[in-house]
């Protein structure tokens, strides 16, 4: 039986997994610790998650680290931050004797100040998601140069969520590389990819039981607030720029919704639903098939008549009341032997409904981070520069005005003619998306934090105390009329005859319209916005602005397209975002 002792680790190690209660060491790990102990060449390990492999990879890391250097010599990749923080907490319990041991997360979603100052600190090790690091990078908050260690863990679920270009620029920016650890789940030809173009005579370790269900399909879930639900879709279609999908909505008017929306955006869409005749329902089909459609928005009974080989997603816009439902979803993508990625899009109240459709299909959903503003415009960058590229236009084209062409750009530096023309491509979506807000749900907390306190929009209903309700039964009834998180509602102030509570400015219209139309013990209910400016204040909650509108929220809610000025394309971008990115 082979013991950690035997592998020769330093002391402060095994005496830290000894503490662990780690005995002997798991399939992966044997496997992989004792070469790259000795000889810690480039590998791939085939292991999914709950095979010990943060260990396999994390132990001969530090075990590597000279911790008197005060730069960052390990770079540990993970597709989200959720991973990312429990990697680094891993690391840390190995690392717990390593005196002066350093070891940094950093990933998106939360204020980057925090990050910065730590990183200050001089860590030796990073742990980060390739987004917020690439953020880090453009603001020179880190330095990759010293870095001789980069393992990439979970790189199929970073290349499914779209991060290919992100994580080659990365590894482009690690000029003193010598090792490149990969770890994946599954082995695709985007893994190879990754490995031929970034790695030298690499060596594979595999362990049993890696993708032994359902084979092609990557289960994505995104947790968002019900209000921020079309704001999602949006994003992960920008983010998605070669999509060819179906987009699920649970009924005809949702799909009929969200597809106008969707198309005075911009995008390339179109309903199928049962209120449509026979013909246009063809004729949709045959749009779709020839490709003028990127995505169409169905309905489930609708979406039966679909018989395409090609598509490369599902996006459940909403997830199926029935568990069933889904799988039959899920299989339009992924046919004929190709690989496909279905997400969902569900609030967090619908997190339980996602572990019932996992143990249906036997298969691991993935928690995936909603992507932010800057890893849109960078996705997108990415996407013309390939367009650029790849372009081939028709021998005649533009005959008659080549030499004016050459003429006009005779004196253009061809750098510089490249990067307008990609601006030119790409400056709506770097408007749009210059403010983008965190749309992952259960992280507004930190952002509070962050002094964005003026986001929030003040509501006056008018029920009180004398309707019999406190704070807490306020909440209740609330939240179970809408579909809300009870997190969303903040400052609640019961009064006699009225009350008043916050919630964030973009579902403030979503809550009012909502909750407009419900009775509370045979009440109408009415709700309207407050005027912050005027009225008690403090404890009390403002005046009333009328007319029931919001202001800031109403706009991105209700898909307002002048709200976000122009569009680029099919892509729409981003709108109505907040924060302060530069490109
Ligand atoms: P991972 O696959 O890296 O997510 O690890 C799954 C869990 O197994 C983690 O909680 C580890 O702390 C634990 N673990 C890793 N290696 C061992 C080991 N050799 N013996 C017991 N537990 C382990």
């Amino acid at each position: 039986m082979i013991l950690f002792s035997s592998f020769s680790l330093r002391d402060e190690l095994t005496q830290a997994i000894s503490d662990l209660g780690f005995e002997t060491p798991t399939p992966i790990q044997q496997k992989v610790i004792p070469t790259l102990l000795s000889d810690p060449k480039d590998i791939i390990g085939l292991a999914q998650t709950g095979t010990g492999k943060t260990a396999a990879f994390g132990l001969p890391l530090l075990h590597h680290v000279d911790i008197a250097q005060k730069h960052v010599q390990c770079l540990v990749l993970s597709p989200t931050r959720e991973l990312c923080m429990q990697i680094q907490e891993e690391l840390t319990k190995y690392g717990a004797y390593m005196r002066g041991l350093r070891i940094t997360a950093v990933y998106g979603g939360v204020p980057i100040g925090g990050q910065i100052r730590e990183l200050k600190t001089h860590p030796q090790v990073v742990v980060a998601t390739p987004g917020r690091l690439i953020d880090l990078l453009e603001r020179k908050a880190i330095s990759l140069d010293n870095v001789k260690y980069v393992t990439l863990d979970e790189a199929d679920e970073m290349l499914n969520m779209g991060f290919r270009e992100d994580i080659d620029l990365i590894l482009k920016n690690t000029p003193s590389r010598d090792y490149t650890w990969l770890f994946s789940a599954t082995m695709s030809n985007e893994v190879r990819g990754i490995a031929k173009r970034f790695m030298k005579d690499w060596q594979e370790f595999s362990v049993a039981a890696a993708n032994t269900t359902n084979e092609n399909i990557d289960h994505q879930y995104y947790v968002a607030q019900h209000h921020n639900r079309f704001e999602t879709l949006r994003r992960l279609l920008d983010f998605t720029p070669g999509i060819y999908g179906v987009i699920f909505t649970r009924t005809k008017q949702d799909a009929q919704e969200v597809s106008e929306k969707l198309m005075k955006m911009g995008y390339h869409v179109s309903p199928l639903h049962g209120d449509m005749d026979q013909k246009m329902r063809s004729k949709v089909m045959e749009r779709f098939k020839s490709r003028q459609l990127q995505c169409i928005v169905a309905t489930d009974v609708a979406a039966r008549g679909i018989d395409v080989n090609d598509i490369t997603h599902v996006i459940n816009y909403e997830l199926p009341d029935d568990p069933e439902v889904y799988t039959h979803r899920s299989g339009r993508t992924a046919r004929a032997g190709k690989s496909g990625i279905c997400m969902s899009i569900v609030s967090p109240k619908q997190i339980s409904n996602i572990r019932q459709i996992e143990r249906l299909v036997k298969q691991k959903f993935h928690k995936s981070d909603i992507p932010d503003g800057a890893e849109v415009v960078r996705k997108r960058l990415f996407f013309y520069m390939e367009q650029i590229a790849t372009a081939q236009p028709r021998a005649d084209f533009a005959k008659l005005y080549r030499d004016s062409m050459h003429e006009q750009f005779a004196d253009v530096d061809k750098d510089e003619l490249i990067r307008k023309l990609i601006w030119l491509q790409l400056r709506d979506t770097i408007d749009a998306y210059q403010d983008a807000d965190d749309l992952n749900a259960g992280y507004e907390q930190k952002e509070r934090g962050a002094g964005r306190g003026n986001r929030y929009s003040r509501i006056f209903i008018n029920l009180g105390e004398k309707d019999g309700l406190n704070t807490q039964k306020l909440i209740q009834f609330i939240t179970e009329s809408v579909d809300i998180d009870s997190n969303v509602i903040e400052r609640v102030t019961v009064r006699d005859l009225s009350s008043f509570f916050n919630v964030p400015g973009d579902a403030a219209e979503y809550i009012i319209e909502h909750l407009s139309s419900k009775k509370f013990k045979g009440r109408k209910v009415r709700l309207e916005e407050a005027d912050q400016g005027r009225g008690p204040g403090g404890g009390g909650g403002g005046g009333y602005k009328g007319g029931g509108k919001s202001q800031s929220g109403g706009a991105r809610y209700s898909g307002d397209v002048r709200a976000y000025g122009k569009r680029e394309g099919h892509s729409g971008g981003g709108g109505g975002y907040k924060g302060k990115k530069k490109y």
